[in-house]
């Protein structure tokens, strides 16, 4: 590693992905030394980064490589994850819990172990409750809510269990943590097909590869509510939270609640087609999220402010590009 005194250092492991990829070029841009780790390289973007390992985090031997020095930050992203088409099935379960958890226990005892300075872990909204998600309309996604637990999904669970196992580590051995619960992030160069895909990138897709006048496939009857979180304003999110004296967890959403359907036709109107919509049996979650923003406003001083509309229009243009270049090959 060749970086001179006083820069900053940060590890971003899961920076093969959608998030960790868009963080590792905001940490370069603010002059860290960045290192990043994943499975595989990211396919949608070029990355800034001083350094870019491919291994797999569920090895002790390549944590401990990756984690070479007391890192000041550590960014840990890298999970068995996909959308409701990859956590809700049941197929998954198994490699979700063992691959995220496995990452996890490394990832905590090395950092520990190698005094990394600061570690950010990013939890999920999918450990709520499913009680408090039963009305679209009036979901409660307050981080005190989060118990008794009873998360939806095996995903849930697991990270669930690893906020606990982060927050242990703070207590026991003092490594300084934050954690945020992310509420559906979206943006321009994530997983937008292959059945990984979330909600915003699907619909897209699906907008764009249908001609004007036909229709596009929506899970359930599109009633279901969520929030969208623009990926730009996730990531100030984490920056401010790390610079913050708050360890979590803390919801890094937007409350800006719509139905799927609402959705669906965001990114129809960008493209300036008439689609009709038809209702399949999907898998679907719970049926009403939103982000509950108390608590970021009294500890950053500060809460997401961009419409979804605005987002959706900035990924529904990557999108269709990427739609365009798959018909061209
Ligand atoms: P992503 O799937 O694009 O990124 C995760 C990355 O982790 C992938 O590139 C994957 O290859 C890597 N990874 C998986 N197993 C690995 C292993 N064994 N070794 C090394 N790398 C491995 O997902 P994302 O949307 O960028 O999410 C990043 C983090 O944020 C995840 O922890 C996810 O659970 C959390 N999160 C995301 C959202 C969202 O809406 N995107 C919502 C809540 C929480």
């Amino acid at each position: 590693m060749v970086t001179n005194d006083t820069e900053r250092t940060a590890l971003v492991l899961g920076a093969g992905g959608f998030i960790g990829g868009h963080l590792a070029n905001r940490l370069k841009r603010e002059g860290y030394w960045v290192r990043g780790v994943d499975l595989k390289h990211n396919e949608h973007q070029g990355l800034l980064v001083d350094d870019f390992v491919i291994g797999d985090l569920r090895d002790m031997d390549v944590v401990a490589r990756v984690i070479d020095h007391d890192f000041d930050e550590l960014y840990q992203l890298a999970a068995d994850m996909g959308g409701a088409g990859y956590i809700f099935t049941g197929e998954n379960d198994a490699d979700v819990m063992h691959n995220s958890a496995q990452i996890n226990l490394n990832v905590a005892h090395e950092a520990t172990l190698k005094k990394v300075k600061k570690l950010f872990y990013s939890s999920s909204a999918c450990m709520y409750p499913e009680r408090n998600q039963m009305d679209p309309n009036n979901p409660n996604l307050a981080e005190d809510s989060a118990y008794p637990a009873e998360p939806d999904s095996e995903y849930g669970w697991e990270k669930l269990f690893s906020e606990r196992l982060f927050l242990a580590f703070n207590r026991n051995y003092g490594l300084d943590v934050r954690i945020a619960r992310f509420h559906n992030i979206f943006g321009p160069y994530g997983t937008w097909t292959g059945g990984k895909e979330k909600a915003p990138a699907a619909m897209c897709r699906k907008v764009a590869e249908t001609e004007d006048g036909g229709e596009i496939e929506i899970w359930g009857d599109g009633e279901q509510t969520r929030s969208f979180l623009y990926v730009d304003e996730c990531l100030e999110g984490v920056r401010r939270m790390m610079n913050s004296e708050f360890l979590g967890p803390l919801n890094i959403g937007s409350d800006e609640m719509v139905t799927i359907n609402q959705l669906a036709k965001y990114a129809m109107d960008f493209s300036g087609k008439t689609l009709s919509f038809r209702h399949v049996d999907g898998p679907l979650g719970v049926r009403g999220r939103n982000s509950d923003n108390t608590l970021i406003k009294e500890k950053l001083g500060w809460a997401p402010t961009q419409p979804l509309r605005d987002g959706v229009a900035k990924t529904f243009r990557w999108v269709k590009e990427q739609v365009q270049n798959a018909q061209h090959s």
